[in-house]
């Protein structure tokens, strides 16, 4: 039986077992197979605070693990499969084991879509990226491709006019699906053009990002366009599948909590791009996975109280 456990290992899970390690809570990490979550798939990352000179991404998840295990946090890589947070003590089943617990964190993060087009996942962090807050500084003056027409699109390439002598937003049919105020801002931005009813069919380069090959969805010509970095701003999954029948998600597969660390489930917590649809950065997921093991921290000394007095809990609030 464990007071807690933590499935997800980005900076929002293991800052979560950092400080649940901390508070002698000897959280078990479900880290994931792939695990360390999105910086695993960045380079350089300039804008976590700490690291005045920069730092690999994932270096610094190397680094959040080991501060977690120093403190007693139980890390293992693999996925949770299945989850009953119907009955108490919860239950998790991860490999070909099951875990009982007090309390529970989700933080599984969002997946960014990609492509999946040839030359992409090689070039990934090396002119190819989905954060354009993350890596838009390094393409100071140079040509810069969006891929996409909903809103993250036109924010990702509005914020790019920063750095790039140029922005070119490629998006797959003839109109946006982004919100009249900023599809109304990027087409009138002077250094934003459209390539309309197009899309990205291969990436090319040797160490870095060098081209791109286009794909005219109406007259199925292919054309070749040199470019200096691609944003794919095609949307996010979060990483909900498992939680589907345990956990209210809203529409767009999130899990819902009012508060942004209670779920609708007492005792059950989140934190991270898992219930963020709006910031998704390390530094804003590594203050959820604190505050959701300070609320976790707090629920189990209730749930101690109340099971010293022979009670049940019920609130978790
Ligand atoms: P989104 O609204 O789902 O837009 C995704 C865009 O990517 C669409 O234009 C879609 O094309 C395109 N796309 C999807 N799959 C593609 C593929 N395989 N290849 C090429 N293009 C593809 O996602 P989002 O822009 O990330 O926004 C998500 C939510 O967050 C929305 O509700 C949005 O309003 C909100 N948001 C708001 C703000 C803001 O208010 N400042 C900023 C960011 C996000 P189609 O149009 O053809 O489907």
């Amino acid at each position: 039986m464990e007071r807690l456990i933590i499935i997800g290992s980005g900076p929002a899970g293991l800052t979560a077992a950092i400080y649940a390690a901390r508070a002698a809570l000897a959280p078990v990490v479900f880290a994931g197979y792939q695990y360390g979550g999105q910086l695993m798939y960045t380079t350089e990352v300039e804008n976590f605070p700490g690291f005045a000179n920069g730092i690999l991404g994932p270096e610094l998840m190397e680094s959040f693990r080991a501060q977690a295990e120093r403190f007693g946090s139980q890390i293992h890589n693999v996925d949770v499969t299945r989850v009953d947070f119907s009955q108490r003590p919860f239950y998790v089943w991860a490999g070909d084991d099951v875990y009982e617990a007090d309390s529970v964190i989700v933080a599984t993060g969002a997946s960014a879509r990609w492509l999946d087009v040839p030359g992409e996942a090689q070039l990934r962090g090396r002119g190819v990226s989905t954060c354009a807050t993350c890596d838009g500084a390094f393409f100071k003056d140079k040509h810069i491709v969006v891929v996409g027409g909903g809103d993250s699109a036109m924010e990702e390439a509005l914020f790019l006019t920063r750095f790039g002598s140029r922005v070119t937003v490629v998006h797959r049919r003839d109109a946006l699906r982004a919100s009249k105020i900023m599809a109304d801002r990027a087409l009138g931005h002077p250094k934003i053009d459209f390539v309309w009813n197009s899309a990205v069919a291969a990436c090319h380069g040797q160490t870095h990002l060098e081209s791109l090959s286009l794909d005219n969805l109406v007259t199925g010509e292919r054309s070749e366009s040199p470019a200096d970095a691609l944003f794919i701003a095609i949307g996010h999954d979060p990483n909900t599948a498992v939680f589907a029948d345990q956990l209210e998600l809203d529409a767009a597969r999130y899990i819902v909590s009012p508060d942004g660390v209670h779920t609708n489930v007492p005792g059950v917590f989140v934190a991270g791009d898992v219930n963020d649809i709006r910031y998704k950065q390390a530094i804003t997921a590594a203050g959820m996975g604190c505050k959701a093991s300070l609320e976790a921290e707090r629920y189990l000394e209730e749930l101690d109280a109340e099971r010293e007095a022979g009670g049940l809990v019920v609130s978790g609030r």
